[in-house]
């Protein structure tokens, strides 16, 4: 296995931004990923692997860290029945495609997702009523200790979260999907997109929602926006002048200018409504938000 030094990980985030990161490597296949978790606890470096980078925040300073991209088989996709088995970074796209050609729906909610099978059981990724937990009936995850399935309990799957920590690598999953009419699946995901472009910056560089819902009558974007958030700029990075609950790359962005821009969010948001608004994009790196004065 190839290991290499000062990969820079801003070419693997959809915002485009992040440092280098001290060791990356593609593997292919559940063998690869064990030698390099061994590799990695020989050299006490902790291991993390990415997606699609959809969701994420890499530190601009790098990330002191051994970065896996799973590739080859790991990204594979077969059906057997009405169950598809993906490897952790198969794209959700090619899932989707995959079971709509076979007759099986169930996996619409993830068309506008765009990350990998892995990023969306390690976040319960979800949208219009439908997430992870609701189709995985298994996932095959790989650590310095050993290999082996878990179900959706036993990885604590809950709205946005689960309880996976770095050097857990999901390499492969299984879906229960339910049998459908591919005409009928097109027609929703069109459906689906359509309301998606109408609300979201769907033509920018994001990461997707910043902040969680929180359990209030306003939902985080309406919150932000309530607080004359939209359109506000810091650095090279700006809140969605289209959905507040977005951060948009505008020109140049680093991920400071993303984590001081959450920073002001959070503060005006606990001033306006008491509300601690908890961030769903997931850090990589030496990245904090402030604590909110009390
Ligand atoms: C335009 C846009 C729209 C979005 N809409 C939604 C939405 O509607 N709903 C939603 O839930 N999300 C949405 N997202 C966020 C994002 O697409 C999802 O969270 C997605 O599941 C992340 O997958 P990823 O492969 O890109 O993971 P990454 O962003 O690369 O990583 C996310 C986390 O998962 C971990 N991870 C990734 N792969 C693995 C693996 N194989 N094994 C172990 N850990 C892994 C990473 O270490 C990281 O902690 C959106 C993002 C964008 C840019």
């Amino acid at each position: 296995m190839t290991v290499e030094e000062g990969v820079e990980l801003a070419r693997f985030t959809t915002l485009g931004t992040g440092g280098p990161a001290r060791a990356f490597a593609r593997p292919e296949s559940v063998g690869d990923v064990e030698e390099l978790l061994r590799w990695a606890v020989e050299r006490s470096l902790p291991v993390a692997a990415v997606g699609l980078g959809s969701n994420l925040l890499v530190a601009d300073e790098g990330v002191d860290a051994l970065v896996l991209r799973l590739a080859g088989e790991l990204a594979s996709v077969t059906v057997e029945g009405d169950v598809l088995h993906a490897g952790g970074g198969a794209a959700n796209a090619v899932c989707l495609h995959r079971a709509r050609a076979a007759g099986l729906g169930s996996f619409e909610f993830a068309c506008a997702i765009p990350g990998t099978i892995g990023g969306g059981v390690w976040m319960n990724a979800g949208a219009y009523g439908g997430d992870f937990s609701q189709v995985l009936e298994r996932a095959l995850v790989a650590t310095a200790d050993g290999t082996g399935w878990l179900t959706p309990s036993e990885l604590g799957l809950s709205y946005r979260h689960s309880d996976l920590r770095h050097g857990q690598v999901v390499v492969e999953a299984e879906l229960r999907l339910h049998p459908r009419p591919p005409e009928e699946i097109r027609a929703e995901v069109r459906e689906l997109n359509a309301q998606r472009k109408a609300a979201q910056p769907t033509n920018r560089r994001t990461f997707g929602s910043v902040f969680k819902n929180p359990d209030h009558e306003l939902s985080a974007g309406r919150m932000l926006e309530a607080c004359g958030l939209k359109g506000h700029r810091i650095g090279g990075a700006q809140i969605s002048p289209k959905h507040a609950n977005f951060i948009e790359n505008a020109d140049g962005a680093r991920t400071a200018d993303a984590i001081a821009l959450m920073a002001e969010a959070r503060r005006r948001a606990f001033e306006q409504f008491g509300v601690e608004l908890r961030h769903e994009v997931e850090f990589l790196g030496e990245l904090s938000l402030p604590p909110l004065a009390a």
